[in-house]
Order: structure tokens, then C-alpha cells, then sequence
């Protein structure tokens, strides 16, 4: 089918809530992808943070043919070998003790907000509230967009669950101020995603850390995007030297396959007993073997080296950029996850470049957000760099 022809299908049939841009996209190969009529495009989004190794990855291509081969569904009332290996691999890797595993972003962190409420129910002297901080993305269920610190994803929804206060963000004071005699956890992103790649001092890190020891808090760290390899390293909290009581992954994990995991340590885990949660499709074999294959290749690490080498290729680059154009104000980001600040609005920005040949997107107002595959080659972050330096004469 054409570009035309998808999207007038899709403008007729689908639910009208994303606001698309007039491509449709057909086939993907690395960091490249193909629209229906025809045009390529280099792929420096990732289709939203997810193809980290890249589209049509070999190993992952394998991982695929060969579970689907095998089965596809398993019962999670009965065992499974794919999602027991993926649960192993991810603790031995991290923080971790035990894994639930689900199906989306959202419901990582859904499940990770009920699990802290049971814990704090039964070990936490009731207490229920959780913290999170202002300008905060965690996902589009109820519980979630609560969860979230920006009340437009609100609107029209009421009545929403109760239990959340937010603080802003990179603010350790003021995180203290919003805490009650009633919380029992502080949710955070390392960094902030979709409002704009916002990095914290690592220090605010360590001192939330110490924050919630001192007040006998969960730490629940939303990881969905600047985990799996985003940063250099499985878990963006490795950087700061830390660990949560509960981490969310999900965007990267299936390199394109959905799946979620929230991953915590033994004591709070066991809060969860028989019947607290479930899911049909949560940690079905399919999607666990090619998380599995995805977490494999990752631990190899070789694209994880990639990714801190091209991270740091791409930021001088923008810098660079940032010398010749003045509405380009700063450039910051950890490992592949980018954001240029502008002066402007970063819409129409996004626009040239994906005429000329680059898919990136905007986060917040004004930033562009580059998170391209982490395999990306030196060749291709110039490439890009070049239609960026384009699209910011105009
Ligand atoms: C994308 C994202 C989510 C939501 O994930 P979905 O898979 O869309 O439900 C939650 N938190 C963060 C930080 C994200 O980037």
C-alpha cells in the first residue's frame, strides 16, 4: 500500500489519538526504515525508544523464528522455560531478586505502584502515597497518568485514583516537603523522557537514595527509557551508584516485540503472594525469548560500548551545530538518549528533517530528542547530523 492509502485507512478506522506524521512506514533494516512509497529515512527515534538494536536485528530475527517454531503461548498457570531464563538473566544483572513480567510500559509501572501499596498496606504501617515529580511521563492507564506530574493527561478522566503527590523534579528539598506520614515511596525517571530529556545531577540521585532510607521509603526508579542499554549500561541507576527497591523496563526489552518487567529486591517482592497480580499474556514465552536474546546481546558489550562512543560522537557534533545556530541553546543527555534545546518551537524542526531524510521527534516544547538504534555507525550520526544542520537554516 502507498503512503496515501494507509493513512486514509488509518484516518477512517483507527482511534484518532496520536498526532502522526504523513509517512507510513513499511519496512525497517538497522537504522534505517522504508515509507509506502518508497522513501527512506534514517531512523534516529527508534519508533519512540524501542528498537535499540535496531531494526531486523539477525540475532533477534533468530531469537523469533526459532520460539516461534517451538510455541508461541504458554499458560501462566503453568511453567515456562523462556520468561524463567529472562527473569534469571535480568537479576543476575542487576538489583534484582525477582521479575513480574508484562506487556507494556505502563503496566510495569502499574504493577510496580501496586505492589508498593501492598507492601506499604502490610510493612508499611499503612501507608499508601507516592511521590513523583512534576513534568514526570510514567504511562496512560488510570493509576498511571496519576502517576504522571502533568495535569493535562488528566483532563476529562475523573474521577482518578487517589495516593499521589508530586514535587519538582532535580529537587531533593522539596521532594522531602511533599513527604507524609502517609508515603510510602518515591517514583522517579532517572532522566525525563517525553518532557524533554531533563538530566538530573547524579548527586540528586544518591541524595533521593539516602532520602527514602531515611524515611523508609521505596524507591521505584521508572527505567522504561533510559534503561535496556539507553545509557551505556542495563540500568541508568548504575551510573549514580545506586539501586531502587523497584525498576521498570519495558520500551527497549523486545526490541520492537511488546514486553514489560518490573524487577525488586526480595523483601519488598514477597508483599506480592498468590492472586496479588497477574497478567495472561505477562511473560509470555514469544515475546520473554526475544527479551531474552535482546538482554544477550546487550551483556556482550560491544553495542553498549557503541552506544557511550556514538552518544558522545553525537553530543559534540550538536555542540558543534550549537556554535553555528543560535536557536540551538544546549545540548545534553546520557549515552544514546539526546536532547537539543531550542529556542523555538521544535515541531516544525522535526518536519524539515523528516522531509530531508531523518526521523527524530520532539519532547516538550522545544527539544528535539535523537535516540537513535545503539548499533548506530559513526557514518550515520554524521549523516544525520548533516540534514540537523539543514533544517536549522531554515
Ligand atoms: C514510554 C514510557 C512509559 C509508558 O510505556 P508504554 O509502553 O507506552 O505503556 C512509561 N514511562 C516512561 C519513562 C516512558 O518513557
Amino acid at each position: 500500500m502507498t503512503n496515501a492509502e494507509i493513512i486514509d485507512l488509518t484516518k477512517r478506522y483507527l482511534f484518532q489519538v496520536y498526532a502522526r506524521a504523513p509517512v507510513a512506514i513499511v519496512r525497517g533494516q538497522g537504522c534505517r526504515v522504508w515509507d509506502g512509497d518508497g522513501c527512506e529515512y534514517l531512523d534516529f527515534f527508534s519508533s519512540t525508544v524501542v528498537t535499540a538494536l535496531g531494526h531486523s536485528h539477525p540475532t533477534v530475527t533468530a531469537a523469533i523464528r526459532e520460539q516461534a517454531d517451538k510455541i508461541l503461548h504458554v499458560s501462566n498457570l503453568h511453567y515456562s522455560e523462556p520468561g524463567a531464563r529472562l527473569a534469571e538473566r535480568l537479576c543476575t544483572h542487576s538489583f534484582a531478586d525477582r521479575v513480574f513480567l508484562c506487556n507494556s510500559g505502563a503496566e510495569a509501572n502499574e504493577a510496580a505502584i501496586k505492589l508498593a501499596r501492598k507492601y506499604g498496606h502490610e510493612k508499611g504501617e499503612g501507608r499508601f502515597e507516592i511521590v513523583t515529580a512534576t513534568g514526570s511521563f510514567h504511562g496512560r492507564t488510570l493509576a498511571t497518568i496519576v502517576a504522571t506530574g502533568q495535569e493535562k493527561v488528566r483532563i476529562g478522566f475523573q474521577p482518578l485514583p487517589e495516593g499521589f503527590r508530586y514535587a519538582p523534579f532535580n529537587d531533593v528539598a522539596a521532594l522531602e516537603d511533599a513527604i507524609t506520614d502517609r508515603t510510602i515511596a518515591i517514583m522517579l525517571e532517572p532522566i525525563q523522557g517525553e518532557s524533554g530529556v531533563i538530566v538530573p545531577s547524579l548527586d540528586y540521585l544518591r541524595r533521593v537514595r539516602e532520602l527514602c532510607d531515611r524515611h523508609h521509603l521505596l524507591l521505584i526508579l521508572d527505567e522504561i527509557q533510559t534503561g535496556v542499554g539507553r545509557a551505556g549500561s542495563l540500568f541508568f541507576h548504575e551510573h549514580a551508584g545506586i539501586t531502587p527497591d523497584i525498576a521498570t523496563l519495558a520500551k527497549g526489552l523486545g526490541n520492537g516485540v511488546p514486553i514489560g518487567a518490573m524487577l525488586a529486591t526480595e523483601p519488598v517482592s514477597s508483599a506480592f503472594v498468590l492472586g496479588s497480580h497477574g497478567s495472561t499474556f505477562g511473560g509470555n514465552a514469544f515475546a520473554s525469548a526475544v527479551a531474552f536474546a535482546v538482554v544477550g546481546v546487550l551483556l556482550q558489550g560491544a553495542v553498549l560500548e557503541n552506544c557511550m562512543a556514538m552518544g558522545e560522537y553525537l553530543r559534540q557534533g550538536l555542540t558543534r551545530l550549537a556554535g553555528k545556530h543560535s536557536m540551538l541553546k544546549q545540548v545534553r543527555g546520557h549515552g544514546l538518549l539526546i536532547g537539543a534545546e531550542l529556542s523555538v518551537a521544535a515541531a516544525p524542526i522535526v518536519e524539515r528533517c523528516r522531509e530531508t531524510g531523518l526521523l527524530i521527534n520532539a519532547a516538550g516544547e522545544k527539544v528535539l530528542r535523537l535516540t537513535p538504534p545503539l548499533i548506530v555507525s559513526r557514518a550515520e550520526v554524521d549523516e544525520a547530523l548533516a540534514i540537523i544542520d539543514e533544517a536549522l537554516v531554515g
